[in-house]
């Protein structure tokens, strides 16, 4: 089986100004990692160049967001080739407050992972079910529907199609490249709510989504992609959920805003 490295994305939201971000990249810079941890950290888009500049290159920076196309008349939105252009080389799409407080859609959410991958950023493809839809027992319908219309993206020959058409003549090798994408399960009932998954819980989940992948993409796919859990995850629950071996890592809101990131940053340590 790969050996998938533990991956910790810290997702600020739109939280902190200069000082404050300051402050926290210090911390950052001066603690000691895990070596064997990727770390990322999602700035607001307006602070992406200066929180590159001031990060330690060891750990990864993260929009939050990124339009479909590389440019054009969209007011208000980013590229992805604004994104490297900042030397960043990730971002979020589908966040459950993308999907439901600015409603976008599956269909957006998988044409902007298609996009940014073409981009060459790595992805954290968010996914997760709401509380009446566990209620119901239907987070597995879910969170499979959710990955499939992402997985559709990346393999569609719609998307070839207009790619090819776009007068590229090579494809880059990274457009179907699983590898730079990163699943976050992250069930909305557990975001900023401070009602984490349990372990078993997100144990549960994160295995079925492997079987999902190894069954509708790939074995190779299935055993590489790292899957994190994100839902209020602190310094005090990291360890147990980090000890499920299916939880590849985390992405943290509140958290990541604290010192207590470093804890978690370390959960596998
Ligand atoms: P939370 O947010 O850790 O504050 O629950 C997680 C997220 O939204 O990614």
């Amino acid at each position: 089986m790969a050996l998938r490295r533990f991956f910790v994305g810290g997702n600020w939201k739109m939280n902190g100004n200069k000082e404050s971000l300051e402050e926290l990249m210090t911390t950052l810079n001066t603690s000691s990692l895990h070596d064997q941890t990727e770390v990322v950290c999602a700035a607001p888009s307006i602070y992406l160049d200066f929180v590159r500049s001031s990060l330690d290159p060891r750990i990864g920076v993260a929009a939050q967001n990124c339009y479909k196309v590389a440019k054009g008349a969209f007011t208000g939105e980013i590229s992805p080739a604004m994104i490297k252009d900042c030397g960043v080389d990730w971002v979020i799409l589908g966040h459950s407050e993308r999907r439901h407080v600015f409603g976008e859609s599956d269909e957006l959410i998988g044409q902007k992972v298609a996009h940014a991958l073409e981009s060459d950023l790595g992805v954290i493809a968010c996914i997760g079910e709401k509380l009446e839809e566990r209620e119901a027992g239907t987070t597995e319908e879910v969170v499979y529907a959710q990955t499939q219309v992402i997985a559709g993206f990346l393999l569609s020959e719609e998307f070839w199609f207009s790619f090819l058409m776009e007068g590229c003549c090579s494809v880059p090798d990274n457009v179907k490249d699983w590898g730079k994408v990163v699943l976050a399960y992250e069930p909305v009932w557990a975001i900023g709510t401070g009602k984490t998954a349990s372990p078993e819980q997100a144990q549960e989940v994160h295995e079925k989504l492997r079987a999902w992948l190894r069954a509708n993409v790939s074995d190779d796919v299935a055993d590489s992609v790292r899957i994190i859990y994100g839902g209020s995850v602190t310094g005090a629950n990291c360890r147990e959920l980090a000890a499920q071996g299916d939880v590849d890592g985390f992405l943290v809101g509140g958290a990541s805003l604290k010192p207590e990131f470093v804890d978690i940053i370390n959960a596998r340590a």
